[in-house]
């Protein structure tokens, strides 16, 4: 195996914890001179600002690091094999890969070695170099290291499509105890530069329309979930946060793998998947459908239930709103019932205008009826469960969808 390949079979596995883009991991080879091969080495899938997506390369610079945070598996006294690109090493791949067509663009995250602006001035470089000596137009995203220099991350920002500093721990208390050489402000600190540079380099647009693209697909960032005690309220309230004053793009949650043990790791167990995805369906609920982060969690229950979606759950625990009429209640409320998304909801609201809807018409425009009839009225709904307490509903709703579950699908030959 040639060397940098075999720096790429690390480089690549090492950068698979990163959930800010997620790998497609296939894998088939090339049989009888066939056309092309895909052994998932490093290419992951992520989308551009207008929603397109592109396959990229994603790999870590280098996976040796000056830091010991005990959830990772790069850290300083973590036994594993190391290695570290060079900034031609990594253009040269890049082009490579991209004139196979084999990907779109490049993700681009690494350990620290030296310092925060040793590691920084190299992954620039590699975004200034692929721009401006290979004319590279494809996506580049680029991790914005904690601590380094705001005159490099100006850089960064106007080589690359995307920036993210990881957060990783969800408090900055747990955050001293498994990582105890980094803080939060070195985080926050990069991630307000950068949005107050986007802000400038918008207004400046205004008046001077060549004013170059700075970070045209935003800011991301990550939490990993389940290495630290905090609940799913904490999660969100730092992650609604985010998106209100640093204006993030995207919150990326990490199911926490336990890959080596490390007694500093407060909870060993790795958390349900299915905890994962549901603060992935709360972030979702904050973005698209208007609910604040007091209405999907609280003080009182400040984890997401992991038997029922958190807009199920809402609904049991808010039986005062419903059933909720759809010729008449208001579009924020029409987006609160279970089973209608962003669209359905607003085709209802704009053709109600024309007829009084029913479930027939419900049903053409998308509407998951299966769940929403036990929390809507209209016409032919037959609405019987507003006297069901919320336990009896949960019950029905549960085995509902548990049938539904285990019901194989027809066969088209059968
Ligand atoms: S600084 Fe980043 S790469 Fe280094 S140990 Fe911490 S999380 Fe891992």
């Amino acid at each position: 195996m040639s060397r940098t390949l075999e720096k790429l079979t690390i480089l690549s596995g090492a950068a698979k914890y990163d959930a800010s883009c997620s790998s497609s991991g296939s894998k088939r080879a090339n049989h009888n001179k066939g056309l092309g091969n895909s052994d998932g080495m490093g290419i992951c899938h992520s989308y551009t600002e207008d929603g397109r997506c592109v396959s990229l390369l994603k790999i870590l610079f280098t996976n040796h690091c000056i830091y010991d945070c005990a959830y990772c598996v790069s850290r300083r006294s973590n036994d594993v094999r190391r290695a570290a690109f060079t900034v031609e090493e990594v253009v040269d791949l890049t082009i490579n890969f991209y004139r196979r067509n084999y990907i779109e663009g490049l993700f681009l995250s690494s350990g620290i070695f030296k310092s925060a602006d040793y590691t920084m001035e190299r992954l620039v470089r590699v975004a200034k170099t692929l721009r401006q000596q290979h004319n590279f137009n494809g996506y580049i995203h680029l991790k914005a290291i904690p601590g380094a220099s705001p005159e490099l991350l100006h850089e960064a920002g106007l080589y690359s499509d995307r920036l993210s500093v990881n957060i990783e721990i969800p408090s900055e208390v747990s955050l001293k105890k498994v990582a105890p050489e980094k803080n939060y402000p070195d985080i926050i600190t990069p991630m307000n530069y950068l949005s107050d540079e986007k802000d400038r380099y918008k207004d400046e647009k205004k008046h001077i329309r060549k004013t170059p693209l700075f970070l045209p697909a935003g800011q991301s960032t990550q939490l990993i979930v389940g290495a630290s005690p905090e609940s799913d309220l904490q999660i969100l309230n730092l992650a609604d946060g985010l998106y209100k004053q640093q204006r993030l793009k995207r919150v990326y949650y990490s199911g926490y793998v336990p890959i080596a043990t490390d007694n500093r790791v407060p909870v060993l167990k790795a958390p349900p998947l299915v905890r994962e995805n549901r603060v992935y369906q709360a972030d979702w609920l904050l973005r698209f459908y208007h609910f604040s982060v007091d209405e999907i969690v609280s003080e009182a229950h400040p984890n997401l239930d992991l038997e029922v979606d958190p807009k199920v759950s809402y609904a049991l625990r808010h039986p005062e709103k419903f059933p909720v009429d759809i010729n008449k209640a208001d579009y924020e409320m029409i987006l609160r019932v279970p089973g209608i998304g962003v669209k359905s909801a607003m085709k209802i609201v704009k053709s109600r205008v024309h007829q009084r809807l029913n479930l027939d018409h419900l049903q053409r425009m998308g509407v998951a009826l299966k769940r929403a009839r036990f929390f809507i009225t209209c016409p032919g709904s037959q609405y019987q469960h507003k006297d069901y307490e919320a336990g009896r509903l949960r019950q029905m709703i549960l085995s509902s969808e548990s049938v539904a579950r285990q019901t194989p699908q027809l066969s088209l030959f059968g």
